[in-house]
């Protein structure tokens, strides 16, 4: 299961850290946040090291579908009800860091298939939502048209139409990106002194002035409770030969279908649930049913892949001070599937932070700021609260024998409660059940062959590698080796 960005990559492997370093700024994680925030750092003439647990841009950032779009969902109508100079604000923020890919990419002439166009989100059956989002829109001064023709073959209520937004493909953005610091590859934070703001990884510690959360899912958990003001939520995507977009698309259901073009394809993603909750089956399937609804059935498939992201309370990231009590470390997170735009934002805030420069987006990016809706955090605390406190400690209702090959599930296996996966010659593959991070029980996500954790979105491969921050730590297999 490979995105549709695969194969771009240059093979420029920088070595792992095998001894003890001192360096003034450090960033954790080598997504297009890392990346972003090294390249402002570097143009502000400080000197920053980053530091990888695989190989650059191999997270999220790898499975985006990359558009760039101030049209949101229900942002702009959610945040007008507390703040209607928040929501402006978010707004500039999106459209500023369009033009600001913009700026880069003319000015390193950077070839990455950017290309501007139009925007629209529509509705097939609430079209009073739709025209509260307009009305936001317009509240705040976005140059947005109500539209009703019929697009993508669907029978639309209406749409909002904005202008001018873009797409690229982020990869060859990212590769070709300015990256003259240093770079660590392969070598994941395994622990973070926050007081004494030391890294620890397998082979060596890094001291550092600064550190920079930029690992998606943040890794340090206290200071901080991101794990009670996040959650991850899962994507799916696929990509088709057979048809061609000229805007990009996406419909206004919070689990709904974007859509937009790139070289002969067209790409679509969504069907959005949050990890670990959902049966997991016949989720590309239904991609292709929305896809021939829209394009007819002469449609080559290319590529299937899916990955989630965080989501916060307000629909606007964290990108700041980590906690209050730590000075000198950063967060960026919480993009809400938007992080192309936001990651530009997030790192110009964090960037301006450090070099003490002003930057109007710091309140509203603040991981302090007041919570505009703390039902979220209670959501989330029950949530772990159910899947930290009685999942684990409930009895399987089935044993290893009654799993089928292809299967995963958490079973009775030789009298204890194990995580089992049974492959299709019907070997097992058996791992602890609780997730390495906080200890949550894990569920098998049957589309990607993972263990997904329901409470903050760990995932880990049959063998229980890490494929998915915020654990650091990989799970124990049966015979007890890690
Ligand atoms: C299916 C999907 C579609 C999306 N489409 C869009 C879109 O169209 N437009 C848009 O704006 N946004 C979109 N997004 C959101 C966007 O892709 C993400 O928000 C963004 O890529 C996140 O980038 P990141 O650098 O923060 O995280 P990542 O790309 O995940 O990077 C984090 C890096 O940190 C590393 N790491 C983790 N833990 C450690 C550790 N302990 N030590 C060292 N390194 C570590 C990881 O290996 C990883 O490389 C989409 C998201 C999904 C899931």
């Amino acid at each position: 299961m490979q995105s549709i960005w695969n194969g771009v990559k240059e093979s420029d492997h920088r070595l792992s850290l095998d001894k003890d370093i001192k360096r003034d700024i450090v960033i954790v994680g080598g997504g297009i946040s890392g990346l972003l925030m090294g390249y402002r750092l570097m143009q502000s003439g400080r000197e920053a090291t980053l530091i990888e647990a695989n190989t650059l841009y191999s997270g999220v950032t790898h499975n985006t579908t990359a558009h760039l779009d101030a049209m949101q969902g229900y942002v702009y109508s959610d945040l007008i009800k507390t703040s209607p100079q928040k929501a402006k604000l978010y707004f500039q923020s999106q459209l500023d860091a369009i033009e600001e890919y913009q700026k880069i990419i003319d000015t390193y002439k950077i070839d990455c298939d950017f290309k501007r166009l139009d925007s629209f989100m529509f509705t097939i059956n609430d079209m009073k939502k739709l025209e509260e989002e307009y009305n936001a829109l317009k509240e705040i001064g976005a140059d947005v048209e109500l539209v009703k023709e019929k697009m993508l073959n669907i029978d639309i209520q209406g749409a909002i139409k904005l202008k001018n937004q873009a797409q690229f493909h982020p990869i060859k953005f990212l590769e070709k990106l300015p990256k003259e610091y240093e770079i660590i590859e392969n070598t994941r934070v395994l622990k973070v002194d926050t007081k004494n703001k030391i890294l620890y990884t397998q082979k060596a510690e890094i001291h550092a002035n600064i550190i920079i959360i930029a690992t998606g899912f943040p890794i340090i958990d206290i200071p901080g409770f991101y794990f009670l003001k996040m959650y991850k939520s899962s994507s799916y995507s696929i990509a088709f030969k057979g048809a061609k977009l000229d805007a990009v698309y996406q419909s206004d259901l919070e689990n709904g279908l974007t859509y937009r073009g790139y070289d002969d394809y067209v790409i679509m993603g969504g069907l959005d649930h949050r990890t670990g909750r959902l049966n997991h089956k016949d989720k590309f399937n239904r991609l292709r049913e929305k896809a021939e609804l829209s394009f007819g059935k002469e449609l080559e498939y290319t590529h299937t892949w899916t990955a989630n992201d965080c989501i916060t309370a307000d629909g606007v990231p964290y990108a700041g001070q980590y906690s209050k009590s730590r000075k000198d470390i950063y967060v960026m997170t919480g993009y809400n599937k938007w992080g192309m735009t936001n990651s530009m934002a997030s790192s110009k805030v964090i960037c301006d932070l450090i070099t003490q420069k002003p930057n109007k987006f710091i309140d509203l990016f603040s991981p302090q700021r007041k919570k505009t809706n703390p039902a979220h955090c209670v959501v989330n605390l029950l949530s772990t609260v159910k899947n930290l406190v009685f999942k684990p400690v409930s009895f399987p209702d089935r044993n290893v024998d009654a799993l089928k090959p292809g299967e995963g599930d958490i079973v009775l296996y030789e009298g204890r409660k194990k995580a089992v996966y049974r492959d299709l010659d019907n070997r097992l593959y058996v791992v602890e059940p609780l997730c390495s991070h906080l200890k949550c029980q894990l569920k098998f996500n049957s589309e990607t062959k993972t263990w997904d954790c329901p409470c903050h979105g760990s995932r880990f491969d049959i063998y229980g590698k890490i494929v998915v921050s915020p654990t650091t730590k990989n799970l124990k297999v049966h015979n007890g080796k890690e």
